[in-house]
């Protein structure tokens, strides 16, 4: 492409950005395509000789878009967000144009020294232990993994890594039944199966119950068995629960288990002073995630994962082919920190994100969307026939229609009809769990630009369609 195009082209596409920002409200939230509507508009093969720009973008306009779901939308509230930032998606711009694989110190000094400082700031702003070193990694899936292979190879002298999964047979890792899937996955490619993934029963308010825990050590332990690792989650993903980090810390402690700690969506709130008593005892934890890309608004992936021993991370996955060998020394190879050799240059978006917003400006956003789902958890609590379905802990409501009369089998057929109505409409995306088997819909406030009309709007909603149900 010639310098010129590039240019015109690029002030071409900011423009379209920056009228996409401003219409996004005029978008259905949810796309409404059916399946392989999309597919069956794409050609079969690769063009044959190379097309121009305008005719690409009209494509994109005409067959993706619609498409698409519309997850920076104020109205989007389904699962938890996975918001950005204009300022965050300026930095990506410029991301894509330097292109640099990051994979060692010496292929941009740049990207890993501002790595290092940024893991720094954040570890601060959330009020991590000092001796928590942090790393990028894409998600927190990636980083439990990089978390559960460190605590095998931990407790095997590092065997497994050498002999293969010689005699792991009897290695168990627990976590609540409220933990997301992505342990369960990991369970499975770390060798020891998902049989050996003990599910702790959780408390009224869906936390782990931290003396059931202990007991399925002990019974565990009398079999033969060997802890592995716990998993705790601030967080959790069906209704935000907070496992008790305390407890589990000195559990873990007590019996020498290594202890990771899941906080992907909740880790922001750390930045708020009045949620950091849920990281008392945190100290005892050997590793702890959270994922600015969920709610701090630096676009999708950034993971950001600490661990208090880095070098048995780094010895877990380390591997020195003769072409990697450099003579820099007192840096950091973040090849050697998790799973892929190439890495994307993401601390770039994280630095522009926390100088843009500053500590109080991300404060005050967080507190917000805290406040708003405060609002609405009123509003549940105010009405005759919906019901709060668990504690409002972070920015998170879930709840049911709930009218009076109706049976618990019919609750559920309802709610899941409800749902289904609502998220037709366009106008929101809403997604559900199931809490103590009932049918649950989760509301989730956290995008950039939501405001208490988007919340209204929803209500007004919610009430409208519920009118249609009875
Ligand atoms: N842990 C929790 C508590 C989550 O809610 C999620 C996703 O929502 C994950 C882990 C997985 O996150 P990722 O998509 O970054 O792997």
């Amino acid at each position: 492409m010639e310098l010129n195009d590039f240019r015109n082209y690029g002030h071409q596409l900011v423009d379209w950005m920056a009228d996409y920002f401003e219409k996004i409200e005029e978008y259905p939230v949810k796309s409404q395509v059916k399946p392989k509507e999309i597919i069956n508009q794409l050609p079969l093969n690769i063009p044959s000789s190379g097309e121009d720009f305008d005719t690409i973008f009209a494509d994109f306009e005409k067959i993706i878009m619609p498409g698409i779901t519309h997850w920076q939308h104020p109205s989007f509230f389904a699962y938890f967000p996975a918001n950005g930032s204009k300022i965050s998606v300026l930095a990506e711009m410029l991301t894509a144009t330097l292109g640099a694989q990051c994979m060692i110190w010496d292929t941009s000094p740049a990207a890993a020294e501002l790595e290092e400082r940024m893991m720094e700031w954040l570890g601060n702003l959330l009020g991590l232990p000092k001796n928590f070193v942090g790393v990028i990694q894409d998600t927190a899936s990636t980083s439990a993994l990089c978390s559960l292979l460190t605590a095998r190879e931990k407790l095997t002298n590092y065997q497994v890594n050498s002999k293969g999964l010689y005699d792991i047979k009897e290695l168990v890792v627990y976590c609540s039944k409220e933990t997301h899937s992505s342990i369960e996955k990991a369970a499975k490619i770390i060798g020891i199966g998902k049989e050996k993934l003990r599910s702790i029963e959780v408390d009224g308010n869906f936390a782990m119950r931290p003396d059931l825990l202990e007991s399925a050590i002990l019974e565990d332990k009398s079999e033969g068995y060997i802890p592995l690792a716990v998993v705790a989650t601030l967080g959790t993903t069906g209704s935000t629960a907070i496992d008790p980090i305390d407890k589990i810390g000195n559990i873990c402690n007590k019996y020498n288990i290594w202890l990771h700690v899941d906080a992907a969506y909740a880790g922001s709130a750390l930045i708020l002073e009045e949620k950091r008593w849920m990281i008392e005892g945190i100290n005892q934890a050997d590793s702890f995630v959270f994922n600015p890309h969920k709610w701090l608004f630096t676009n999708f992936d950034c993971s950001a994962y600490f661990i208090k021993d880095p070098e048995s991370l780094v010895k877990t996955f380390e591997i020195l082919p003769e072409y990697l060998k450099t003579k820099a020394r007192n840096v950091n190879n973040y090849r050697d920190w998790g799973i892929p050799l190439g890495r994307r240059f993401r601390a770039l978006k994280l630095w522009f994100v926390l100088r843009y917003y500053g500590k109080k400006g991300l404060q005050d956003k967080i507190k917000y969307h805290i406040d708003l789902a405060n609002v609405l958890k009123q509003r549940i609590l105010d009405s005759d026939d919906f019901e709060l379905l668990a504690p409002v802990q972070f920015a998170l409501v879930c709840f049911r229609f709930a009218p009076k009369g109706v049976n618990e089998t019919k609750l559920n057929e309802l709610n899941e009809i409800f749902l289904e109505r609502l998220n037709e409409t366009g106008r929101l995306f809403l997604t559900h769990t199931k809490l103590n088997g009932k049918y649950t819909i989760r509301f989730s406030i956290g995008q950039t630009e939501v405001k208490l009309e988007h919340i209204d709007q929803a209500w007004e909603l919610i009430q409208k369609e519920k009118m249609k149900l009875t």
